[in-house]
């Protein structure tokens, strides 16, 4: 058993790069720095949230730790073992113990395959039960998730969204996982349904001790299952908080915005476009200095030239913003 300071994940300056036809005009292929050195530490059965709109390299950070993309550049460690050589224990171990829960569930189950055959093939891959115990352990793990063991001889295209996502976290679940990585679980649904899937993943955890880290661009879900947040933009961290004090205080302008546009988890809640002036800039054209710049409130002329690095404010806090560097702050030469 790992020590329990040891953070279940760790990523050291992880980046992922594609290489991409769509540069500029006359300038050949182009890099996209989908994640560009992100350094995030899960502990044993928390929830990190992963926050930040779409292109903010959210979903690329989650498949590098469900190992579906290698890292260009840095490590993760898996209860603090790298998990980068494929021959390794802990790369093993990942395999299993790492399972992904995604926006679209209906996407990743084989419309040919009964529901029973789909969760009862994860239990084959990972060898957790023998052909005649499968049976058991997928009725088991369909009243897990409340949906019917007798729904096991039903195909896919019979559930609804919800159940669907239900499926999909029984899937999950089959391997017998430490770490499930739950990309936007939510967007896909109804509002009404929304909330019961949360709160099943809320029960899920702990019921069995899961880690979590949830993709999401909404706050407000944030808000409801994590203990911390990062925010990330164009690939790179800018603020990392615990979760309570990203909502009662805010610090960087971005997530500000993010904060003060996020809709209530309610029935009636509609999608709200972050009070931010612009969209997200093309993460293959970066803007210099800060990337934020060009849509910051505050932006001051060092913003647009020297790029913030990630100041570490205290144990658990974390800002990139010139704002709040006290060597470069006009906030804190007054
Ligand atoms: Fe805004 Fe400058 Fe801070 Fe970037 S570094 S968020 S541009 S104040």
């Amino acid at each position: 058993m790992a020590s329990p300071d040891i953070p279940i994940i760790e990523t050291r300056a992880v980046s992922r790069y594609f290489s991409t036809g769509r540069g500029s005009p006359g300038r050949g292929r182009a890099t996209l720095k989908a994640v560009d050195g992100v350094s995030l530490a899960i502990r044993r059965g928390e929830t990190l949230a992963l926050v930040g709109e779409t292109g903010s390299g959210k979903t690329t950070f989650g498949r590098l730790l469900l190992g579906l993309y290698k890292p260009t550049s840095g490590d993760i460690l898996y209860q603090g073992s790298s998990v980068l050589d494929s021959r390794s224990a802990a790369a093993r171990a990942v395999r299993r113990n790492i399972q992904g829960v995604f926006q679209d569930p209906y996407s990743s189950l084989n419309p040919a395959m009964t529901v029973g055959q789909a969760i009862g093939e994860v239990l084959k891959v990972h060898q957790i039960a023998d052909r005649s115990e499968r049976p058991k352990l997928v009725a088991e793990l369909l009243e897990t998730v409340g949906l019917s063991p007798a729904q096991a001889a039903r195909r896919p295209r019979a559930f609804s969204g919800g159940e669907r996502q239900r499926i999909g976290i029984a899937r999950a679940l089959a391997a017998r996982p430490d770490v499930v990585i739950a990309d936007e679980p939510l967007s896909a649904l109804d509002v009404s349904i929304q909330a019961q899937v949360l709160n099943l993943l809320i029960a899920l955890q702990e019921q069995r001790g899961l880690t979590y880290l949830f993709v999401t661009h909404d706050l407000d879900v944030a808000k409801h299952i994590s203990q911390r947040t990062a925010v990330l933009y164009l690939g790179r961290v800018v603020e990392y908080a615990p979760t309570s004090e990203i909502f009662a205080e805010p610090l960087h302008p971005y997530t500000r915005a993010l904060v003060e546009a996020a809709p209530r988890l309610t029935a009636q809640r509609k999608a709200i476009k972050p009070a931010l002036t612009g969209d997200i800039p093309n993460a293959i054209e970066r803007p210099p200095g800060c990337h934020f710049h060009p849509r910051c409130p505050l932006v001051m002329p060092i913003c647009r030239e020297v790029e913030p690095q990630l100041l570490r404010l205290s144990d658990s806090k974390s800002v990139a913003c010139h704002l709040h560097d006290p060597d470069r702050s006009p906030l804190a030469k007054q």
